[in-house]
């Protein structure tokens, strides 16, 4: 995209921001690979190293060798790293604080919302979040550092202290369902948002991707900035083909300067 387009457009999002009374953020991988997190589904990401059939929650629950498969990646990094914000995520947790956001709905399990400064309650993760480990049996949580510490010890499957069950990254599995209370939430914000801005997704992966459409079909005005192409394009309002972090970092300069900030 020509540069001044560029400026043009994050223009016209600004204006649509300051009049917007109720805006959702809604971000997807693209948001995360400019911190350096792999993109599961794209061409070289994650899925073309590793089989995703032995990444399902069925394997990880019924197989013993397929959850010590697991926790070995887990424990290596795998999608845990201690990545950084990226100014994508700066500009959106500074929406925020001027007052802008209702929320930011998210098919990210990296936590680099909260990092960057959203408070954790406006953020509905739709994945889940791999800074966590859940029981399977109790429902007790543990951060996540503390179960990577048992596995560098070299535990293999790191079971629950209290009664246990299978502890399982928090992050939602292929096959497994998303989390209800955040699915209902994240629905009823959609449809009742006046401005929906989705960053960073192909909006593609549902029912995560239903969420646009949601906030479109209850006459939300819709901002799609993304390298790429989605199935929504045609209804969207203004379409932005550019990176995140360049993207939003504009759209906040020019609301800051039109508000006098
Ligand atoms: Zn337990």
């Amino acid at each position: 995209m020509e540069e001044q387009d560029l400026h043009f457009l994050a223009n016209k999002v600004a204006d649509l921001i300051i009049n917007a009374e109720k805006i959702v953020v809604f971000t997807g991988a693209g948001v995360s690979t400019e911190s350096g997190i792999p993109d599961f589904r794209s061409p070289g990401g994650i899925w073309s190293k590793y089989d995703p059939d032995e990444f399902t929650y069925q394997r990880f629950v019924s197989s013993p060798e397929a959850r010590r498969k697991q926790w070995q990646l887990f424990g290596e990094g795998f999608l845990t790293s201690d990545a950084k914000p990226n100014p994508a995520h700066y500009a959106i947790a500074e929406l925020d604080r001027l007052g802008k956001l209702d929320c930011v709905i998210t098919q990210n399990v990296d936590n680099l919302h909260q990092k960057a400064g959203m408070p954790d309650a406006k953020v509905f993760e739709l994945h889940g979040n791999m800074q966590w480990v859940v029981c399977l049996g109790c429902g007790k949580r543990y951060p996540f550092d503390q179960i990577k510490a048992r596995l560098d010890k070299g535990e293999e499957t790191p079971d629950c202290e209290v009664c246990h069950g299978i502890l399982k990254p928090d992050a939602v599995f292929f096959g497994e369902s998303l989390p209800p209370q955040v699915l209902t939430e994240a629905t009823f914000r959609s449809h009742n948002c006046d401005l929906f801005i989705a960053v960073g997704s192909t909006l593609v992966v549902t029912p995560a991707a239903y969420m646009p459409s949601y906030a479109v079909q209850s006459g939300a005005k819709l901002v799609i900035i993304n390298l790429s192409s989605t199935p929504l394009d045609g209804e969207a309002t203004i379409l932005i083909r550019a990176k995140a972090g360049e993207a939003m970092s504009l759209i906040l300069q020019r609301v800051k300067e039109k508000i006098g900030y």
